[in-house]
């Protein structure tokens, strides 16, 4: 089964109730495959965003004071009940994104080994005993929640997503809203439906749909939101560190990338252009995780690039389990992406193939860009630096080890980045050197599991890292006990 009808308008979750937004407005939300209008979505803003506040809040009294054991319990059974109904929320996250069913289902079972993981991490929600210097003096740690934890979410792998924050926060304790990606409502709501399914009480997870500045931006000033954990672009990003910052309020930033992928002369070069290829293309190159900089040893760049690009050119491009990949998500963004094409082939760059929009009968209507190479661009031109997040991608040619990893990192960002050598000596002093949260050797810049933190340097985020059990010190504030006590009395 993957079709899901929708409804005619997505609403939000409030207080374990669907409802719309309080102006009774809504938004289009549009098939990437057809470009047709698929449903409505409630188009929240500041009253909507705050009475969502408001039942987290009220909720928090009571989920915080359950046992963080029984806490884990609920996410179990959430987890359970996204099991059982895996297929319908492949199917749902297939609908709104024109990816596969086939990679909606892997997506869907990674996001709920990630609930699994978490509610165990109800049973393991450590502390640490320390040493004290006094005599007769004990001190140890315990976790406690926050408060009312604001989570904002991109689109590219929408279940993923939702559920890399709700779980860990949820373990941790505190009640939360959800501002779902205007772009993948239906999966949000989905999941929303499911939790209560499963006993999640009214209040601890509240949905709100919306456009970023009118329901986003009301959930980053609420002074009752205590933790802002944001996915999306750095420039977003930016802001809402702003304006959590002068209210002091915690904030996890998972931002952009630019993730290299080094190609060194003692590679496999199938291999290498294996993952550089899922790298650059898988999810339509959606991904901050993307490999969308190959950077390749002078000596073998002609047999890369022609085996690189004779794999592209075997890719399809549709909405099918057959398919490499599908659309991108919306029409600006195809826009945007051809865009910054031109201006790359203005100043210099070439289009070695790909680069333009799929428009033919099978993809008529749909938001298909053609998997695209770029050479010859300048390593600080606009291609080189800027996020596409699409399937674009560039390479560049060194002449060695250091001129590599120095091209790998002059770059904004620092999230992922690969090697492909059979050197234990390159990939040892490449993991140490370059400037990124996740180094990997000889396979793709992408591929976190639940239990890895995940985040990145520079402009890719804020230092965080979710999710793994590091996930657990965005959600909770660690309180040390110290007790004294005198032998003397016993
Ligand atoms: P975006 O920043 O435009 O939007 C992300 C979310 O923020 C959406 O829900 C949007 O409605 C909301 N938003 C927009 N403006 C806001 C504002 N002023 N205040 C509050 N919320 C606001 O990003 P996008 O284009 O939807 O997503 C792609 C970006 O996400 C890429 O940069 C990608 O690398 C990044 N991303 C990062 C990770 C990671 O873990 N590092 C994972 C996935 C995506």
């Amino acid at each position: 089964m993957n079709q899901f009808e929708f409804p005619h308008t997505i609403p939000n979750w409030i207080d374990g109730c669907e409802s719309g937004s309080s102006a009774s407005e809504t938004f289009a939300k549009f098939s990437p495959v057809t470009g047709k209008e698929i449903c409505r979505v409630a188009r929240s803003r500041t009253a909507d965003v705050g009475r969502a506040v408001r039942s987290a809040a009220n909720a928090f009294s009571i989920w915080s004071a359950q046992t963080p054991v029984a806490r884990g319990d609920v996410l179990m059974a959430i987890a359970r009940t996204m099991r059982c109904r895996q297929e319908r929320l492949a199917a749902v996250v297939a609908a709104e994104t024109g990816m596969s069913f086939k990679a909606a289902a892997a997506e869907t079972a990674g996001a709920i080994a990630l609930g699994e993981f978490m509610a165990g991490e109800g049973r393991r929600l450590y502390g640490r005993t320390t040493t004290s210097a006094v005599p007769n003096k004990w001190a140890m740690t315990v976790r406690e929640p926050l408060g009312v934890a604001g989570l904002i979410i991109a689109a590219n792998t929408p279940i993923a997503n939702v559920a890399w924050k709700v779980f860990p926060a949820l373990v941790c304790g505190n009640t939360t809203v959800l501002k779902a990606a205007e772009d993948t409502p239906a999966t949000a709501w989905f999941f929303g439906q499911l939790a209560h399914e499963a006993g999640l009480p009214p209040g601890v997870l509240n949905i709100v749909q919306g456009l970023g500045e009118e329901a986003g931006a009301p959930l980053v000033t609420d002074p009752r939101v205590a933790v802002v954990s944001f996915t999306g672009s750095t420039a977003v990003g930016r802001e809402i560190a702003r304006v959590a910052g002068s209210r002091l309020a915690r904030c996890s930033l998972e931002l952009g990338g630019k993730n290299p992928l080094v190609v060194c002369d003692d590679a496999d070069l199938e291999i290498a252009a294996q993952w550089a290829v899922l790298s650059a293309f898988s999810n339509a190159g959606q991904r901050c995780a993307a490999g969308s900089r190959v950077i390749v040893f002078d000596s073998i760049y002609e047999a890369f690039r022609d085996l690189l690009v004779a794999r592209t050119r075997r890719l399809t491009v549709g909405p099918g389990d057959e398919h490499d990949f599908g659309p991108v998500i919306n029409a600006q963004q195809l826009e945007a992406m051809l865009t910054a094409l031109e201006r790359a082939r203005t100043a210099g760059a070439v289009i070695r193939t790909g680069g333009f929009r799929l428009d033919d009968s099978a993809h008529a209507g749909g938001f298909y860009l053609a998997p695209t190479w770029v050479e010859n661009a300048a390593p600080d031109a606009e291609i080189s630096t800027t996020e596409i997040f699409g399937p674009v991608a560039c390479l560049y040619r060194v002449n060695d080890f250091a001129e590599a990893l120095e091209l790998a990192n002059r770059s904004p960002y620092g999230l992922t980045a690969c090697i492909h050598t059979r050197s234990i000596h390159r990939a040892i002093e490449f993991t140490r050197r370059v400037q990124a949260g996740a180094a990997v050797v000889n396979a793709g810049t992408y591929g976190s599991e639940p239990h890895m933190p995940f985040g990145g340097v520079k402009q890719s985020g804020n230092g965080t890292r979710e999710p793994g059990t590091e996930a657990l010190d965005v959600y909770s504030n660690l309180k040390n006990i110290i007790m004294a006590f005198d032998p003397n009395l016993t």
